[in-house]
């Protein structure tokens, strides 16, 4: 049997690498993984964590304004961009030496720079080569821009977490999570946002009644969302951008987000050297192990375009080194379902979601009962906020199983991922009825919902 540098080198130190690389080298494994830029990936450094700081320094805008109606006096405090972006820079630093620490202690090579597959056992990086029983593709994805006139003048979530000056107006192109994520932080903020989405309605795939409701709250606190509406021309003006829209009118910002999509990172990794073959749209195609069609390389994460979310790589990568290296002692090789993912928009408010929208559950199960709760949080009672929370459930008649549970409000994250538990087990809402809830929180009004909705919600 031929001899390998390595039995795992794994290419990307993002979520999905870092966690392939560090789970195989605590089975014995000897793993390499070539980065070529900061450790942990888009997640760590330009994703998840940063993203999550700035939305919580814009909730403190709201925060100190509302504090006003619970005794508290005095003028909210001043916003210095400056001292938010250090922070996060300390943060996110610290965070890149955690996930080196945890590498090294775990017995993984490093090896700094850009690799290319030479062969379906050699990666090369920066003119060395490396010799591996199985490659792992983990490279992530980049931020896809249209063509646009001035497209040379926009950022991306690349470059936003550091724009200098802070951007007084912003304007946001696009209608996924990061528009809308962005559009809300950037408000929240400080900024006036001008958010513009081609279709109907923002966020796409999420419940049409989610869709609208958090529209209509990003709305109220400012964000000046306009639908059907998309760039034609930017160009650099004397005062800032100026951007001409498709409608014919004409806008001034200070910069301008485009949050259009992401594509999988596949260019320049030699994958014609080793014959991994491409999706029609783009990505690396694999298998139900990850296995590509070279039997010796495997791909995961946003690479392969399919959820493109942190846990569902952190998912993956396990997956692939139970099956690689077979399962932790006294474990059974775990097993990835795409079933029932949680997932949570960090909008001003949150949206947490797990299962089927109303109208997938109907194509999908055919009778659906709807149980929906809208009303004003109890802290709303006295903090002046005119936020408003809403709360649904889908249910399968035939077999009463709860199939989509939807939140907009504050914390939706936070309350889902608990709720995703019992869905994911195949609670029925006689166990959510059967439940005692939690008093006083809004979390409780998922066990008290008693009556299903008349009406079928209308699509945006
Ligand atoms: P990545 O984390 O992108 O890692 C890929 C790594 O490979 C990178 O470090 C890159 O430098 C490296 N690389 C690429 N090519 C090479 C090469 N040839 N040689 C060496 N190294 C290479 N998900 C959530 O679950 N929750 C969130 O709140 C969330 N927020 C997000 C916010 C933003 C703005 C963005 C952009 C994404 C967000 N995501 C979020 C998605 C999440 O970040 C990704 O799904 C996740 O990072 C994918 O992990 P990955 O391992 O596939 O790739
Ligand atoms: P999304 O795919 O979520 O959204 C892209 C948006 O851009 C859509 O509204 C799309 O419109 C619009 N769009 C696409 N092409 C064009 C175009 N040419 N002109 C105008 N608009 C266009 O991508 P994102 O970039 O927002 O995020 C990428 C992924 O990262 C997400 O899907 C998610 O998986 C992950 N992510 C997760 C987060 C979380 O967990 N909280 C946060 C941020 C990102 P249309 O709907 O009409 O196609």
């Amino acid at each position: 049997m031929k001899n390998f540098d390595f039995d795992l080198f794994v290419i990307g130190g993002g979520s999905g690498g870092v966690r392939a690389a560090r789970m195989a080298a605590q089975r014995g494994a000897r793993v390499a993984l070539a980065e070529v830029a900061a450790m942990g990936g888009t997640c760590v450094n330009v994703g998840c964590i940063p993203k999550k700081l700035y939305s919580y320094a814009a909730h403190y805008a709201e925060a100190f304004e509302e504090s006003h109606g619970f005794g508290w006096t005095g003028a909210a405090p001043v916003f210095d961009w400056a001292r938010l972006k250090t922070n996060r820079a300390l943060e996110i630093s610290r965070l890149n030496g955690v996930y080196l620490q945890l590498l090294q202690g775990s017995g993984v090579q490093i090896i700094e720079g850009w690799a290319t597959l030479a062969d379906a056992h050699t990666v090369e990086v920066e003119g060395s080569r490396y010799t591996a029983k199985h490659i792992l593709i983990a490279t992530g994805g980049r931020p896809s821009l249209p063509e646009v006139q001035g497209r040379e003048l926009v950022i991306t979530s690349d470059q936003i977490f550091d724009i200098d000056p802070f951007p007084a107006r912003l304007l946001v192109v696009g209608g996924g999570y990061i528009a809308c994520e962005f559009a809300s932080i950037f408000n929240g903020l400080g900024a006036q946002v001008t958010q513009l989405y081609r279709g109907a309605q923002v966020l796409r795939g999420f419940d049409a009644e989610v869709r609208a409701f958090v529209a209509a709250e990003m709305v109220k606190t400012g964000v000046d969302l306009r639908l059907h509406a998309d760039v034609a021309a930017i160009r650099q003006a004397a005062d800032g951008l100026l951007v001409q829209l498709q409608d014919g009118s004409s806008t001034t910002v200070d910069a301008v987000l485009y949050a259009t999509g992401r594509l999988p990172n596949v260019a320049g990794l030699g994958l014609e050297n080793a014959g991994v073959p491409l999706t029609a749209q783009g990505a690396i195609e694999v298998n139900a192990h990850y296995q590509t069609a070279v039997p010796s390389i495997y791909a995961l994460g946003d690479v392969t375009a399919r959820i493109q979310l942190t846990p569902v790589a952190l998912g993956e990568a396990m997956v692939v080194v139970d099956h690689l290296f077979g399962a932790a002692a006294g474990k059974k090789p775990r097993r990835m379902s795409y079933d029932f993912i949680p997932t949570a928009v960090f909008t001003h408010p949150n949206i947490g979601t797990v299962g089927y929208s109303e109208a997938d559950a109907r194509k999908e199960f055919g009778k659906v009962s709807i149980y929906r709760s809208e009303f004003k949080a109890l802290k709303h009672t006295l903090s002046g906020s005119t936020e408003r929370t809403l709360m649904k459930l889908v249910v399968d008649d035939a077999s009463d199983r709860v199939v989509g549970l939807h939140m907009v409000g504050a914390d939706a994250g936070e309350v889902v991922q608990g709720f995703a538990v019992a869905m994911k087990a195949g609670a029925t809402k006689a166990i959510f009825d059967s439940t005692i809830g939690i008093h006083p929180t809004a979390a409780e009004e998922f066990v008290t919902m008693r009556e299903p909705v008349k009406e079928p919600a209308r699509a945006p």
